[in-house]
C-alpha cells in the first residue's frame, strides 16, 4: 500500500484539478497545465505573473464587446507585497480602522486555517487601457465615450473573471487564496479621514506592491500611466515583495514632485478636483453616477464611467516624473 503524505497529496491533487481547470483556457495545452504547480514551487513570482499575462492575453473576455470586439486591457504589470508588510497597518490610520490587513481578510474567508502574517503575500496587477480607448475619451470634454464605459463595464467584468482565475489557480495549487473584494465581508464603511471608503483597496495594495504612486486626482500613476484598472488577492504563499521604487505616496505626480501641472483638475468634468483641495471624493461619485444615464441611453444597462481626469493629461500613459 502507498501512502501519500498531506503534501504530496495535496500536490497530486492540485495537479489534476489545475490541468482539468486550464484544459478549457483558449491558448493552454495539457502538457503545460500538468507542470503548473512545479512551476509555481519553483519559482512562484514568475508562474503567477505568467498566469495573469497569459489570460489576459489569450481570454476572449478581454473585450469590451462592440462590434469590432476590440480588447480591454494592454499587458498587465504584476508586483507583489509580504502579509507581514508594516504598510497594511499603516492603511488603518491612512485609509480607514476597517481596512483590511491580509491577515484580516484571509481569517474570514479560512477561519480554520492556522496562518502567519509572513506567510501571506498579496499579488497584485494593473490594468492599462488600449491606446485606442485612451484616444477615444481624450477627445471628449463633457460625457464620456462609448468606449471608455464598455471597458469600465465590460473591463471589470473581466477583472473579477481574472481575480477567480488566480485564486482559483492557487488554491487548487495548495495554497488557498481569497479574492477581498470579492468577499462576502467586503463593504463600504465610514469612519476614515477621507469619509466614506471600502474595507480593501485596490489602489493601496498596488501601491504597496510597488506599482505606482497617488495623483492629484487620487488615481494611481503608474509605469504604464494612470489610464488603468487593478485587482489584487491574497494567497497563503511565499513571494518575494517588489521593491517599492518611491519614498512619497505622491512621487509619480508632476503637481506634488515639481510644482506643475494640474491638468487633471482642469479636464475634470465634476468640479472634483483642485489645487487647494486635492480631490473631493463625493463631487466624484456624484459625477460618475451623472454618467449612468447616459450609459443606459447607449444601451449600457448598469454601466457608468468619467475618467476625464486620466486621459489627455501627462500621466496617462506614463510615469511623468521620470518621462
Ligand atoms: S494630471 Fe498632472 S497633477 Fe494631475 S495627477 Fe497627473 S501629473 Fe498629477
Ligand atoms: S473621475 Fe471624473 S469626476 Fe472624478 S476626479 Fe476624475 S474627472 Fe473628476
Amino acid at each position: 500500500m502507498v501512502l501519500l503524505n498531506r503534501r504530496r497529496f495535496l500536490k497530486a491533487s492540485a495537479q489534476s484539478a489545475t490541468a482539468a481547470s486550464l484544459a478549457g483556457i483558449p491558448g493552454f495545452r495539457l502538457s503545460e497545465a500538468a507542470s503548473a504547480d512545479d512551476a509555481l514551487e519553483s519559482n512562484p513570482a514568475a508562474r503567477i505573473e505568467s498566469w495573469i499575462k497569459d489570460y489576459t492575453a489569450t481570454s476572449p473576455r478581454n473585450s469590451i464587446r462592440n462590434s469590432e470586439n476590440e480588447k480591454a486591457w494592454e499587458e498587465p504589470l504584476v508586483g507583489f507585497s509580504g502579509g507581514d508588510d508594516p504598510i497594511f497597518k499603516q492603511y488603518k490610520e491612512y485609509v480607514g480602522p476597517f481596512h483590511w490587513t491580509p491577515l484580516e481578510i484571509f481569517q474570514l474567508n479560512y477561519p480554520n486555517q492556522s496562518v502567519k502574517e509572513e506567510e501571506l503575500t498579496v499579488i497584485s496587477w494593473i490594468l492599462p487601457h488600449t491606446e485606442a480607448i485612451k484616444a477615444d475619451l481624450r477627445k471628449r470634454t463633457k460625457e464620456p465615450s462609448e468606449k471608455w464605459i464598455r471597458a469600465r463595464l465590460y473591463g471589470e467584468q473581466f477583472n473579477e473573471e481574472l481575480r477567480k482565475y488566480l485564486a482559483d489557480n492557487l488554491t487548487q495549487a495548495g495554497h488557498p487564496a481569497v479574492v477581498p473584494i470579492l468577499s462576502q465581508h467586503f463593504k463600504m464603511e465610514s469612519g476614515g479621514p477621507y469619509g466614506m471608503a471600502s474595507t480593501w483597496s485596490e489602489r493601496h495594495a498596488a501601491y504597496a506592491s510597488g506599482l505606482g504612486t497617488f495623483g492629484l486626482c487620487d488615481g494611481l500613476i503608474t509605469a504604464k500611466g494612470k489610464a488603468i484598472r487593478c485587482g489584487s488577492v491574497v494567497a497563503k504563499i511565499k513571494v518575494p515583495a517588489t521593491p517599492r521604487p518611491y519614498k512619497d505616496h505622491h512621487a509619480y505626480c508632476l503637481y506634488y514632485a515639481k510644482g506643475v501641472c494640474g491638468m487633471c483638475a482642469e479636464r475634470c468634468a465634476g468640479n472634483a478636483v483642485s489645487k487647494e483641495n486635492a480631490h473631493d471624493k463625493n463631487a466624484c461619485m456624484r459625477q460618475c453616477m451623472t454618467t449612468m444615464r447616459y450609459a443606459t441611453e447607449l444601451g449600457l444597462e448598469g454601466g457608468y464611467g468619467c475618467g476625464f481626469c486620466q486621459t489627455g493629461v501627462p500621466c496617462e500613459s506614463q510615469n511623468p516624473v521620470q518621462a
